[in-house]
């Protein structure tokens, strides 16, 4: 039988998507429709499948080393594809050990306190993979292209949240952060999509075509949180996303390559077992 070789996205093209403290990136010089090594999805099936075995297996020993968190923060422009990454990075992991966070408008109560308080609430316990959909980079994103608070508080917010991730590092969370990169003329298919298929109309938003309209001002803002942001304890990845499954594909990477370099190890069973005799 003839083996498709295993073309697994090597470890310099996944740090090319990585964002590296003191060289800033140009979203506009990143390609959304790159697809690595692979022309088709369907070359890159056999390397979707080892991937989501082995991070099965990785899920479930991390939860039982028990030792550390992992948080992973996606943020993409609406249709980026944070919903469908969730849904198939994490396809066949235990859900005991995965907690997802959609971060909404703030309640009234969530605005009387710091921009931090909630999600400092919602960062995994240890041995847990807990995923932000939308996250504290909201405070500076949606918050300064609409002006929700004055550029003098959302542009101390940088430091703070550098500061924020470092104090999670510090004390046993391993930290991923997503940027889904996604083209407007994509963006432009997938609204239409959503308009055309009756079962994905209830995700159409008018107001998501005001914000399509502000594009350029969230480049620029993104642009900026992710090179005043990324940190080598919690770096961002800017993922090429016109491609669903070349999308998937990064984000499985890295993850396995993360939870592996962690070392997890099962606990030792307790002392004496061989002899226990289970009546
Ligand atoms: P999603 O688009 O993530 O699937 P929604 O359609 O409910 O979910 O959108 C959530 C909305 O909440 C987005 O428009 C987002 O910009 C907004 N939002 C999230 N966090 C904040 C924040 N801190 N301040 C203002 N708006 C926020």
């Amino acid at each position: 039988m003839n083996e498709t070789p295993r073309k697994n996205l090597s470890k310099e093209l996944l740090e090319s998507y990585r964002v590296k403290p003191g060289q800033p990136v140009q979203l506009g010089t990143v390609d959304p429709t790159a697809t690595g090594p692979f022309e088709r999805k369907k070359r890159a099936r056999a390397e979707l499948e080892l991937l989501r075995d082995e991070l099965v297996e990785l899920q479930e020993c991390f939860y039982a080393w028990d030792k550390r968190s992992l948080l992973i923060v996606l943020q993409a422009m609406d249709t980026g594809g944070k919903d469908g990454a969730i849904e198939h990075v994490m396809k066949g992991t235990n859900p005991q050990g995965v907690e997802v966070t959609s971060f909404k408008v703030p309640t009234a109560e969530e605005l009387s306190h710091d921009y931090l308080w909630r999600v400092h609430k919602a960062t995994p316990a240890r041995r847990m993979i807990g995923i932000f959909n939308r996250s504290h980079y909201e405070d500076v994103l949606v918050v300064r292209v609409h002006s929700l608070v004055p550029e003098e508080v959302w542009s101390q917010r940088y430091e703070q949240i550098r500061e924020f991730e470092e104090l999670l590092a510090a004390n046993g969370t391993v930290i991923l952060k997503f940027y889904l990169h996604i083209s407007k003329d994509e963006q432009a298919r997938r609204l239409q999509a959503r308009l055309d298929d009756p079962n994905k109309r209830w995700k159409f938003a008018k107001g998501d075509l005001k914000e399509r309209a502000l594009w350029d001002d969230y480049m620029a803002a993104y642009a900026d949180a992710l090179n005043r942001t990324s940190t080598e304890d919690a770096p961002w990845y800017v993922v090429p996303a016109n491609h669903k499954w070349y999308r998937n594909l990064v984000i499985m990477s890295i993850l396995v390559d993360t939870l592996k370099s962690l070392n997890p190890t099962y606990p030792d069973p307790e002392e004496g077992l061989d002899d226990v005799v289970i009546e």
